[in-house]
């Protein structure tokens, strides 16, 4: 009697407990931004620019996932393509400082090892999160800032680019405004990017690069680069790429509270990440969101603004592309 009563208890926990299985063979999710994101902001054209791009992105992930890719290679590939687009604040595209120079930061961490890497004021790398991925697997450290980075890319022989490769126009304009305006929250544009997986083998991984915020002072450092903060990976819970006002994600450590939740209050992670943005976040006034993936494909993509930039694709289904609140 005792081992069917114990039977029977085993399988409504089970059926009780649906998200606990793997859903999905592998998926991805991305981000490029949000802040300063609503409707009636783009032209119809530029709203399917920025779509083009993301599904490009999302393509380009997906298409290596379904061939044995693995996370972290996938997550850097993606992020590589929408560092080379102008159209986000991330590689060329990337915010100007206060003293009109492009300044970058970038990180990635491997869910599977644990392992991170990241840089900080970089100016004459192309892709940040490459790097950052270098500093992971070639150096004995996390993160690596300033010419100190730089030098280490030389050393491992990383392609350079003048700094003003990274000059944009439009976010040269969007300086001179600020500078104008004098208004600490003028038009701010956010736009990093960030990307997180879930290959075939079960591993997870995430990463996020950016310029940070326009009119920073020299030698600001963001959320981005900062593993569980901006960025943070787990096999056993999820991976996270965050966006939004780095110094308030900083501190409330957004992207390891969300996973540190998961494991421990053993809440699902729409839970958990929809109370670190929509609660915890926004109480506080704290602009932003974040993209995730867990081991079993779910996904989340909670923000706190007008709007966020984001998509997401998993095995055998369609592309999903968002840019406004529903
Ligand atoms: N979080 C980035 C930073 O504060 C900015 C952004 O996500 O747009 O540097």
């Amino acid at each position: 009697m005792k081992q069917v009563i114990f039977l029977l208890l085993t399988i409504l926990i089970f059926a009780c407990d649906s998200t606990q299985e793997k859903k999905y063979e592998f998926g991805l999710v991305i981000h490029g931004g949000a802040g300063t994101i609503y409707r009636g902001r783009f032209s119809p054209e530029e709203e399917a620019e920025y779509i083009d791009k993301l599904n490009e992105a999302l393509e380009a992930g997906y298409v290596m996932l379904e061939n044995g890719g693995n996370a972290v290679a996938t997550v850097e590939r993606v992020i590589n393509i929408l560092e080379d687009s102008p159209l986000f604040n991330a590689g060329k595209g990337a915010v100007f400082n206060a003293e009109g120079l492009n300044e970058l930061d970038a990180s990635i961490m491997d869910g599977a090892t644990m392992n991170a890497g990241a840089v900080g004021g970089i100016t004459k790398i192309k892709n940040p999160i490459s790097l950052a991925r270098e500093v992971m697997e070639k150096s004995p450290h996390v993160m690596m800032v300033g010419d100190g980075a730089e030098k280490f890319a030389s050393e491992i022989g990383m392609p350079f680019v003048d700094p003003t490769y990274f000059f944009d126009n439009q976010r040269w304009e969007e300086l001179q405004n600020i500078r104008k305006s004098e208004a600490e929250e003028a038009d701010k544009k956010m736009g990093t990017v960030g990307c997180a997986v879930l290959d075939k083998y079960g591993n997870l991984a995430a990463g996020t690069s950016t310029g940070g915020m326009t009119n920073k002072k020299y030698g600001r450092i963001g959320d981005s680069p900062i593993i569980g903060a901006g960025t943070y990976a787990d096999n056993s819970t999820c991976a996270i790429s965050a966006t939004g006002h780095g110094e308030f994600f900083i501190r409330n450590v957004v992207t390891y509270d969300i996973s540190a939740r998961m494991k421990y209050l053993e809440e699902t992670l729409q839970v958990a990440a929809n109370y670190v943005i929509n609660d915890k976040l926004a109480k506080i006034t704290a602009k932003g969101g974040v993209i995730s993936i867990d081991k079993y494909g779910n996904v989340a993509m909670p923000f706190n603004t007008e709007g966020m930039f984001r998509g997401y694709k998993r095995s055998g289904e369609d592309a999903v592309i968002l840019l406004y609140k529903e």
